[in-house]
């Protein structure tokens, strides 16, 4: 009998929706159509100048061998100012360890903790990669459906129905990806009230998106709202979203010593230290000029408001106006049962964003990805004539339907 050649772990999980999204529409671009992408999940600007400049004086001063496994020292002081500066959040320089990029932050803090049968709340729709993440370290995500009614938001309701015995985290992402909704200081009061009654709890909170806001509120924090959960709470973040700094790939996690100090054994016999010209490069980013992050969420802003009028003008979607992050989660129930000009009957969301890409070349990611449908998510991080275009053609073939 042969075994398997790849772990069950690899077996349990798939790649990222997007990802697969993003390649199917390059594949029908190399075939000559024209296609309009609204997958991409990363800024469309470069990262500014003087972060560039930063990492290039990095370089040329040597600074391009293995750091400290927690990060450099600048870059852990940087985290350590802007947790406060920004979050009001005291954090010691041995309460942070530099990753390689936010998701690894998140699968390292799993890999740390799970035992196969652990469960990890995750409300839906939540970003793709949070279940397979946990299958991978052989935990059990639970997902709970957070309606459109409710904002896409847990309930504490939900969250006290949800806990088990073995429940290991519960994830919070906010601003989220994809619908953008974010919790208020009341809303994460109320949570914290069911977490007070379950201790063994712990909350992972993934704040990539915290400056992407549109409504001109602060991102809040659940440790605002509860700092005694602090003892069992881990901060994930990073520089990608930000300032548009997603090929350097510098992530981080705030948390207590001994978080930290597993992470730092996982990651020393793992990914090793993260690159060292991208750490100068993440902690000029956080220490200096903040003026682009108001500017590119001023463009943002925009294209949200266009995109959203244009989307809710078209009879049969329905768009939510997000209060942060770059994605719009579009509403596409109306559009079930439809037929289209081909004589297909659309039976669910991944059939809508197939009709999409197949009849006017837009590409989008069906909100069965991201564990609540029908929707389909679209990413706003790109010019507004492509949103546009991509709006026109969307109307067009909704119009198309019988
Ligand atoms: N968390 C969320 C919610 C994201 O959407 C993404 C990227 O799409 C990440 C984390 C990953 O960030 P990083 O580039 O730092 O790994």
């Amino acid at each position: 009998m042969s075994t398997p050649l790849f772990a069950s772990r690899l077996r349990r999980i798939k790649p990222s929706p997007s990802t697969s999204a993003a390649d199917r529409a390059n594949e029908l671009r190399r075939q000559g159509r024209s296609i309009v992408n609204l997958v991409v999940g990363e800024p469309d600007f470069d990262t500014p100048a003087f972060i560039r400049a930063a990492a290039a004086e990095a370089m040329n001063k040597g600074q391009t061998r293995y750091t400290l496994m927690a990060g450099t020292v600048e870059l852990r002081q940087a985290i350590v100012a802007k947790l406060e500066r920004e979050n009001g959040l005291a954090y010691g320089m041995d309460e942070i360890i530099a990753t390689s990029g936010a998701k690894s932050a998140i699968y390292s803090a799993f890999a740390i903790t799970l035992e196969a049968g652990d469960e990890v709340i995750v409300p839906a729709p939540y970003w793709v990669s949070y279940p397979d993440m946990v299958l991978a370290c052989d935990g059990t995500p639970v997902t709970v459906a957070c309606p459109e009614s409710n904002d896409f938001k847990l309930t504490p309701g939900q969250l006290e129905a949800a806990i088990t015995p073995r429940t290991k985290w519960l994830l919070i992402n906010s601003p989220s990806n994809p619908t953008g909704a974010s919790y208020t200081f009341e809303e994460y009061k109320a949570l914290a009230a069911v977490l007070d009654r379950h201790p063994h709890v712990q909350v992972m909170t993934d704040d990539i998106y915290e400056h992407i806001r549109f409504d001109g509120e602060r991102t809040a924090h659940i440790l605002h709202a509860a700092p005694q959960l602090r003892d069992r709470t881990l901060i994930v973040n990073g520089v990608s979203k930000t300032y548009a700094m997603t090929g350097w790939r510098i992530g981080y996690i705030a948390g207590p010593r001994p978080y930290i100090q597993a992470l730092d054994t996982l990651l020393s016999q793992s990914t090793g230290t993260c690159c060292a010209v991208s750490q100068a490069a993440a902690a000029a980013a956080m220490n200096g000029d903040q003026s682009f992050i108001g500017e590119s969420v001023a463009i943002y802003r925009q294209r949200r408001d266009r995109c959203v009028a244009l989307l809710n003008a078209v009879p049969g979607l329905s768009c939510r106006s997000p209060e942060g992050a770059f994605y719009l989660y579009v509403n596409c129930s109306a559009l079930i049962g439809r037929m289209t000009p081909q004589g297909t009957r659309i039976q669910n969301d991944a059939d809508v964003v197939m009709y999409l890409l197949e009849s006017e070349g837009v590409a989008a990611v069906a909100g069965v990805a991201y564990g609540l449908s029908p929707y389909f998510r679209m990413s706003i991080a790109t010019s507004i004539e492509v949103l546009e275009e991509g709006c026109r053609r969307i109307a067009r073939a909704v119009a198309a339907l019988d």
